[in-house]
C-alpha cells in the first residue's frame, strides 16, 4: 500500500520464479484460477484466501471469460475492457480494492486514497474501492475538462466513502496538489494516506494475469510456440507487466511497444535516447505522458540488477533530462521493440478495421495495432491488448468512420442520473483541510 519506497525508488520482489514447467497444466483453467496460480508466488496468502479476493474481484465483469480473446483478420485481439468502467485498468483496480480492504482489516488500520485524475484512472479507482469498509477515496479532477462521460463515471458514484473533489483548474494544478500533500510526510502519516497510481507493484502482477491469460489461449488455438504481444504503452505499467510475465517464462518473442506522438519510448527503443520533450495532446490521452513512471523498473533489469547503478542513472536523469544509456548489443535479439502510430494512422486503423472485420477498436488500442502490423511474424501470432471500450472514446470515433456509432448502454444510462462533487479552489490549503475533515481513521 505505501506506493513508492521511502528513498523514492520503486518496489519489486527479490525474485522472480520460472513456472514454465507449469504452462501445459495452466492452458485449460479459467481466469480466476490462472490468477490464483500466477500471483500465489507473490502473496503472503493461503490459496483459498487469494481466491476468495480473486473471485469477488473478477465476478465484476460482464464477460464470462473475463478477458475474451477475439479474432479480427490475421490478428488476435485480447478485450481487456469488459470490466465496470470499460478500461483494462479496472482488471487491477478491482483486486486491488479488494486487497487493501482484507490487508486493512488484518491490521486493523485504515487508508485514505488520495489521487488526481484527468480521466480514465480516477473512475476506476472508485469503482475499485466504492462501498469498501476502513478506505476512503479523495479523487481530484479538473472541473470541466475531463470529457462529460468520464466526469460521469466519476461523479454518478454516491457511495459514502467516495469524495469527487472538482478542482478549479488544470490536471496539472490537481496533480501539483497531490503531490504536494503526500510530499508532507507528517501529513501523509496522521491521515494514512495511499495511492493506487501505476506504480504500485500489486496492480502490476494484477496485470500479469492477462498476459498468461492470452498467450496460453492463443497458443491452445494456434498451436504456436512463441507469441508476440502489441501494447498500447503510456506510463509503462501494462507493458512491464508483460515483461515480468516473459521472465516469469511465459513464450513471448516480442513485446510490441506502441506509442502516440508522445513518442518518448518508442524512440528509446529505436536510438537509446531518452529525453524529454513537451507532451501534445492525442486521440489517445491516456498515452499521452513523458515521463513514464515504470520505465525505471525495467530500467533496473537493463543494469543487471543494480540498484546503486540505476540510482545514479536516474540522479543523471533529473538533473540533464536525458538518461545516460549505453545502447544494447544486438538490439533485433531484445525483447522489446517499439514504434509510433500518429493521429492519421490511428484513424486510418479505425476506419479500415471497421471496413473490413466490422469491428471497432478504442484509438489507444488502434495505435497498438498500427504498430503491431510493422512486426508480424507468420510462426508467432500477434496478440493485441485492447485497453479501452471505443465508446470510451466516441468522439474519436466519429471522426474515424464518419458516424456516431461507438455507443455502450452501461455509458449510456449514466446520463441523468444523479451526481455528487464538490467544487474547489485549485489551492492546496483547501484540499487539505477537505482531507483533514473528511478523511477516516
Ligand atoms: C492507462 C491506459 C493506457 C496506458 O497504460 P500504461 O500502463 O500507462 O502504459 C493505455 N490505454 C488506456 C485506455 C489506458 O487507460
Amino acid at each position: 500500500m505505501m506506493g513508492m519506497a521511502d528513498d523514492g525508488g520503486l518496489l519489486l520482489p527479490v525474485d522472480i520464479p520460472n513456472v514454465s514447467d507449469r504452462l501445459d497444466e495452466w492452458r485449460g483453467l479459467s481466469y480466476a484460477e490462472l490468477a490464483v496460480q500466477v500471483m500465489l508466488p507473490f502473496v503472503d496468502l493461503s490459496e483459498t484466501e487469494l481466491a476468495g479476493l480473486v473471485n469477488r474481484s473478477y465476478s465484476t465483469f460482464t464477460h464470462p471469460d473475463v478477458t475474451p480473446l477475439v479474432q479480427v483478420g490475421g490478428l488476435h485481439i485480447l478485450e481487456l475492457f469488459h470490466g465496470p468502467t470499460l478500461a483494462f485498468k479496472d482488471v487491477a483496480l478491482q483486486f486491488l480494492g479488494n486487497l487493501f480492504e482484507d490487508t486493512l482489516s488484518r491490521s486493523g488500520r485504515h487508508l485514505n486514497i488520495l489521487a488526481a485524475t484527468s480521466g480514465d484512472t480516477g473512475s476506476a479507482a472508485i469503482s475499485g474501492v466504492r462501498g469498501k469498509s476502513r478506505i476512503r477515496i479523495f479523487v481530484l479532477h479538473p472541473h470541466g475538462r475531463t470529457s462529460p462521460m468520464q466526469a460521469l463515471q466519476m461523479t454518478t458514484v454516491l457511495d459514502d466513502n467516495v469524495y469527487n473533489l472538482a478542482v478549479e483548474g488544470t490536471f496539472d494544478d490537481c496533480q501539483t496538489i497531490v503531490k504536494s500533500l503526500f510530499a508532507d510526510l507528517d501529513f501523509k502519516g496522521r491521515y494514512e494516506l495511499g495511492s493506487v497510481n501505476s506504480i504500485n507493484w500489486a496492480r502490476l502482477l494484477a496485470q500479469v494475469v492477462y498476459y498468461f491469460y492470452g498467450v496460453l489461449q492463443l497458443q491452445k488455438r494456434t498451436g504456436a510456440s512463441q507469441v508476440r504481444v502489441a501494447v498500447p504503452t503510456g506510463n509503462f505499467g501494462d507493458i512491464f507487466a508483460g515483461f515480468v510475465a516473459a521472465r516469469m517464462g511465459l513464450p513471448i518473442s516480442r513485446l510490441v511497444l506502441a506509442t502516440n506522438e508522445n513518442d518518448i519510448l518508442s524512440r528509446f527503443f529505436n536510438t537509446s535516447d531518452y529525453s524529454l520533450g513537451s507532451v501534445s495532446p492525442t486521440l489517445s490521452p491516456s498515452m499521452d505522458i513523458q515521463i513514464a513512471s515504470n520505465f525505471e523498473r525495467y530500467l533496473y533489469y537493463r543494469v543487471d540488477e543494480d540498484p546503486s547503478a540505476l540510482s545514479a542513472m536516474m540522479s543523471a536523469f533529473s538533473e540533464t533530462g536525458r538518461l545516460p544509456v549505453e545502447p544494447l548489443s544486438g538490439t533485433s535479439e531484445s525483447l522489446i521493440v517499439a514504434g509510433a502510430g500518429n493521429t492519421q494512422a490511428t484513424l486510418d486503423t479505425i476506419r479500415d478495421t471497421y471496413a473490413d472485420y466490422n469491428y471497432l477498436l478504442d484509438p489507444h488500442t488502434a495505435v497498438g495495432v498500427t504498430v503491431a502490423r510493422t512486426q508480424l511474424n507468420e510462426d508467432e501470432p500477434m496478440l493485441c491488448l485492447a485497453t479501452a471500450h471505443p465508446a470510451k472514446f466516441s468522439d474519436a470515433i466519429t471522426q474515424a468512420v464518419g458516424e456516431d456509432i461507438a455507443h455502450h448502454p452501461q455509458l449510456d444510462a449514466l446520463i441523468g442520473k444523479t451526481t455528487r462533487f464538490e467544487v474547489l479552489p485549485a489551492l492546496e490549503e483547501e484540499v487539505r483541510t477537505y482531507v483533514q475533515s473528511h478523511a477516516t481513521g
